[in-house]
């Protein structure tokens, strides 16, 4: 049975206030169930407020992005010991905002999983299409092309990685892939990971999600959940999700 995951990216955003509210209603309303799961990519100066809200609860917590190194003269760079060290869960990988304005290339991302999966944290690799290259009718190339170099990093780690479809177009637009539309390019990815033994990695929507369009999202037979950038912010919001 695979696990169901809503996960929150908060981006950068966010102050200690701000954030002691969302974590303190986060805390209190979310019940967990067995194999399914609520957490929030924070940003890493509050990873030990999160830590310290969240330890007593049913939700999970985690970074936006990790180092590929292990330490060292990394100046700015958090690696993934140290957000394990603050009791983190998950590290987002290969976003497409840090592919596109930071330059992350797929060789990178696939280091930065494997720096995750070593350090006892799961990866939630990002992959997506710019509009353009849907439009060209590239979405199964580009999100293969992704998928690959992540197999390639992290070979026999692969199923301790989860993935997320994220097309480029839908993130922070207001506008959704529609679930038909998701389900194709999920069932693309299900079949290149069962090629590489690891059919079981959850694969989750990103892109616009909000309460009322999660369930027709998640009743598509490949979507194992959502990662959710803007509606994460809304503890109440966010909530209805987890629950849908
Ligand atoms: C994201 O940043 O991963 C994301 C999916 O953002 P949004 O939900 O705001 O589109």
């Amino acid at each position: 049975m695979r696990e169901k995951l809503v996960i929150g990216n908060w981006k950068m955003n966010g102050t200690r206030e701000s954030n002691a509210r969302r974590l303190e209603r986060l805390a209190s309303e979310w019940r967990g169930a067995s194999g399914r799961l609520l957490g929030v990519c924070v940003p890493a100066p509050y990873l030990a407020q999160a830590q310290a809200m969240l330890s007593q609860s049913a939700v999970a917590w985690g970074v936006q992005d990790v180092s590929e190194h292990e330490s060292g003269a990394y100046t700015g760079d958090v690696s993934a010991a140290m957000a394990a060290d603050f009791g983190c869960t998950y590290a987002i990988v290969g976003h497409s905002e840090r592919r596109q304005l930071h330059g992350e290339s797929d060789a990178l991302v696939g280091a930065k999983a494997r720096a995750a999966t070593a350090a006892g944290l799961t990866p939630i690799a990002c992959v997506g299409e710019t509009l353009d290259e849907r439009e060209r009718g590239a979405t199964n190339d580009v999100v293969l092309r992704e998928m690959d170099a992540l197999i390639g990093a992290l070979r026999s780690d692969t199923a301790k990685m989860v993935v997320a479809y994220e097309p480029i177009w839908a993130i922070g637009t207001g506008r959704t892939a529609s679930p038909e539309e998701a389900q194709a390019v999920h069932s693309t990815l299900r079949a290149r990971l069962a090629q590489a033994g690891a059919a079981e990695v959850p694969l989750l929507y990103g892109g616009s999600v909000k309460a009322a369009n999660a369930a027709a999202l998640f009743a598509m037979p490949d979507i194992d959940g959502a990662l959710v950038g803007g509606a994460s912010l809304d503890a109440d919001e966010f909530l209805r999700i987890g629950r849908a």
